[in-house]
């Protein structure tokens, strides 16, 4: 089957509502129409009002970075899952490595924010990815098929297709180390063989994305490779020249 590349940039804690404004007159004229890569931008929760009412009507679509898995509750400063529908975001890029080395994400509550996502209509990006130790200690696969495991297990098989995974070795998210080409292929064939004990076919739907430094320079090589669907980029997404760059190389 062919996958429809899909490349989302993660703004992490930068931009302002004025700043994200400026981000998206900038993008709209170069990516605003393209049919055949899906376009997200990943916005803090204080700017995704004005980003998903800016981008109205255009291909780009728009993520939040984080939720909480319970509808309600005592959980101050947390944002639940129908605040953002209200906002009528896309879905929520979860189990980013920041939120897990800095904020105690775990795979368990990975494990009820992916299918409440879905249940609420929205689409998760779930990411997954080794710290350098644990690729020196070869522990990837192990890290990988907890990690994948754990955030799908309450996916129902029909549903495993909706679910992006982003593969992000940590060693690689904003320090400018690249995973090789060879590396990035093996570490998301490997995840797609665990989609596929699952369920093939949603093995053969399901996007998979490299993340971890990827620019326009490198873009078309890793986008290029047979199990990467597209791409979860950092720091080249803060420009909506370089993002769109990106775009266009999935388009190749
Ligand atoms: C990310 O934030 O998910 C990421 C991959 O960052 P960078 O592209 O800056 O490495």
């Amino acid at each position: 089957m062919s996958r429809t590349p899909f490349v989302a940039g993660n703004w992490k804690m930068h931009k302002t509502i004025a700043e994200a404004e400026e981000f998206v007159s900038g993008i709209l004229p170069l990516v605003g129409d393209v049919d055949d890569v899906q376009v997200g931008v990943c916005v803090p929760f204080t700017a995704l009002q004005a980003v998903v009412d800016s981008t109205r009507g255009s291909s780009v679509q728009v993520y939040a970075q984080n939720v909480h898995q319970a509808t309600n509750g005592a959980f101050t400063g947390e944002i639940s899952i129908p605040m953002l529908d209200e906002l009528d975001v896309h879905g929520v890029v979860v189990g980013h490595s920041e939120r897990r080395q800095y904020f105690g994400e775990t795979d368990a509550a990975l494990r009820e924010k992916v299918p409440a996502l879905l249940a609420a209509g929205l689409e998760p990006i779930l990411c997954v990815g080794e710290t350098e130790a644990e690729r020196e200690g070869e522990q990837t696969e192990d890290v990988l098929r907890r990690q994948t495991t754990e955030g799908l297990a309450d996916v129902a098989d029909a549903d495993l297709a909706r679910v992006t995974i982003a593969y992000e070795p940590v060693w690689a998210i904003g320090t400018g180390k690249v995973a090789t080409p060879q590396q990035a292929q093996d570490a998301c064939a490997f995840i797609r063989a665990l989609v596929a004990d699952r369920s093939a076919a949603a093995a053969d739907a399901i996007r998979i994305q490299y993340g971890g430094s990827v620019k326009p320079e490198n873009a078309a090589e890793l986008l290029g490779l047979p199990d990467v669907d597209g791409a979860l980029v950092g720091g080249a997404a803060l420009d909506p020249k370089s993002l769109a760059a990106i775009v266009q190389a999935a388009r190749a």
